[in-house]
């Protein structure tokens, strides 16, 4: 029986593309790529459950996260919309996807790209240029548009019939949704809201970071995903946590240096402050803090400490007036 490779994502396209060529009796491995840079909605975790239980194949996950920040520093091809840097990160997946083929005695990819579907990395010239760069040409199947294609090797060598292949193309997703229900496919992610680098809002932090702080890590990125985000100086920056969650995860990212904000007496927030702090600093700080209480209209007691320290301090102040704060926030 001949193997295939199977880039999924648990989006219906993958999961689509994977069962089509199941269908023809080929035996199938899954490789899942988890990033930082994915939202935290969906863990690892449930997203293999998903892949495994609606496909029933083995699954690798492959952490890509630091390779993929190093190529969204300097990407070779440029970003889409935001600061994703789609055509590079696909090439990482792909020759990463081969190095795994190679170990498990693969003999081609799947991928559940369609031609058309994303303006920058799936135009039909784009895909093309992909295979070419991650030197994989006629390795990688793309079955939900494979006619649209020229033949990849798994069509040419008879291993997959291509007659069986489909030539969807563009945004719509009518097809896909009514072959699921024929293929029995029901449990999917949607398509937006995976990739953090796609985002707006995200990716001017990151921009704020490669300003500020140029060599930062992947730490710096997992704190991006979480709170509101102030800068106050060049050197000091300044995060809001909106939930319990996330005033939780605010502390488990803390580090040695880092200030730590929160009310006496009242309910409302952790602020994490990393960078250095003058005096004035400390003082904006805990007036945004106090904004994010819910006693919004009186001067507030606001302690703050380094964190993994004991030692405490406090200062009494109103909370900073909406324009400042505005002005400050970075998304
Ligand atoms: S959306 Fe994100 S994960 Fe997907 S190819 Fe682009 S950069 Fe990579």
């Amino acid at each position: 029986m001949v193997k295939a490779i199977s880039l999924v994502s648990g989006g219906l396209d993958s999961l689509l593309a994977t069962k089509l060529i199941l269908e023809q009796k080929i035996e199938i491995e899954g490789v899942y790529f988890s990033s930082v840079f994915y939202s935290l909605k969906h863990s690892n975790s449930s997203l293999s459950s998903l892949i495994t239980c609606e496909l029933e194949i083995p699954l690798k996950i492959l952490d890509i996260s630091s390779e993929l920040l190093e190529i969204v520093k300097v990407p070779k091809y440029g970003y889409g919309k935001n600061l994703n840097p789609c055509l590079d990160c696909r090439i990482l997946m792909l020759k990463k996807a081969y190095q795994y083929m190679k170990e498990r005695g693969g003999k081609f990819l799947i991928t559940g790209e369609v031609v058309g579907e994303r303006p920058f990395s799936q135009r039909r010239k784009a895909l093309s240029f992909i295979d070419k760069d991650s030197g994989l040409e006629s390795l990688v199947l793309r079955p939900l548009s494979a006619k649209l294609l020229k033949p990849t090797l798994a069509e040419e060598r008879g291993w997959v019939d291509r007659s069986s292949l489909l030539d969807l193309k563009g945004r719509s997703r009518k097809i896909q949704f009514s072959l699921a229900k024929e293929l029995g496919l029901k449990n999917y992610l949607t398509p937006a809201g995976g990739c953090l680098l796609t985002d707006i809002g995200f990716s001017q932090r990151m921009k704020d970071l490669f300003r500020y702080n140029p060599d930062f890590n992947l730490k710096e990125v997992k704190l991006l995903k979480i709170g509101r985000h102030f800068r106050l100086t060049p050197q000091a920056k300044l995060i809001i946590a909106r939930n319990q969650e996330e005033c939780q995860s605010l502390k488990s990212l803390s580090e040695d240096g880092d200030l730590i904000f929160y009310p006496q007496n009242e309910k409302g927030p952790l602020g994490l402050g990393r960078g250095q702090f003058r005096k004035e600093d400390i003082s904006l700080a805990s007036a945004i803090l106090a904004r994010y209480t819910d006693n919004k209209a009186n001067s507030l007691k606001v302690i703050f400490k380094k964190s993994y320290s004991q030692q405490e301090n406090f200062l009494i102040t109103p909370p900073l007036e909406e324009e400042i704060l505005t002005s400050l926030r970075i998304a």
